[in-house]
């Protein structure tokens, strides 16, 4: 299996590239943004607790995100692998996504940090939010958004470094150009993968 975490501050291009990644390695694209955005259309349960941390741009309590993600991983047992687009989001989302591939035979296989300067965030987050109406990308909540990024940022980008997992890549450059470098990284990774 080839299972990529794509990482980065809201904004960076996560959703963009993986949307570019899972045709090429046929991965299951698992945005829990996305995820929970659906949750609140569809005024579930689920999507009545989430809306209070997402619209002030807070992260939703680890067990109960961790719950769900499990879930998802349950019922999309075939797949060539999966593509992690916002989780892991803490050091706790990070252990629980170990145990929890672990316990299916398989791991993170690369962590894709994707680095874009902070004016830029912001600039392409109020574009969305002029786009597509997300409900948190105004400029309060984006810099709420950025605040809890940067609480957690340098701790998981340490915890995959030591597992030899990270690769950092410049996001500023067109979206082309960023995928590029990416799948320089994933064909490396797979070849490998695939001659063991
Ligand atoms: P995103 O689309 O990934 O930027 O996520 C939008 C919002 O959903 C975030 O600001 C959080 O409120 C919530 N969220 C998404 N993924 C997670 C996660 N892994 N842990 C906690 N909250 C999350």
């Amino acid at each position: 299996m080839l299972n990529v975490v794509i990482f980065g501050a809201p904004g960076s291009g996560k959703g963009t590239q993986s949307k570019l990644i899972v045709p090429k390695y046929r991965l299951y694209h698992i945005s829990t943004g996305d995820i929970l955005r659906r949750e609140m259309e569809n005024q579930t349960e689920l999507g009545t607790v989430v809306k209070e941390y997402i619209n002030k741009g807070l992260l939703i309590p680890d067990d109960l995100m961790i719950k769900v993600l499990s879930n998802v991983l349950e019922s999309r047992s075939e797949t060539m692998g999966y593509i992690f687009d916002g989780f892991p989001r803490t050091i706790a989302q990070s252990e629980a996504l170990d145990n929890i591939l672990r316990a299916k035979n398989t791991m993170v296989t690369a962590v894709i940090n994707i680095f874009v300067k902070e004016e830029e965030l912001v600039e392409r987050m109020i574009k969305r939010g002029k786009d597509l109406g997300r409900t948190d990308d105004n400029l309060e909540t984006i810099q709420n958004r950025l605040n809890v990024y940067h609480e957690y940022d340098d701790s998981i980008i340490s915890y995959y470094k030591k597992r030899g997992k990270l690769f950092t890549i410049k996001g500023n450059n067109p979206i082309e150009d960023v995928f590029e470098q990416i799948v320089e990284i994933l064909d490396r990774l797979s070849s490998k993968e695939y001659k063991v």
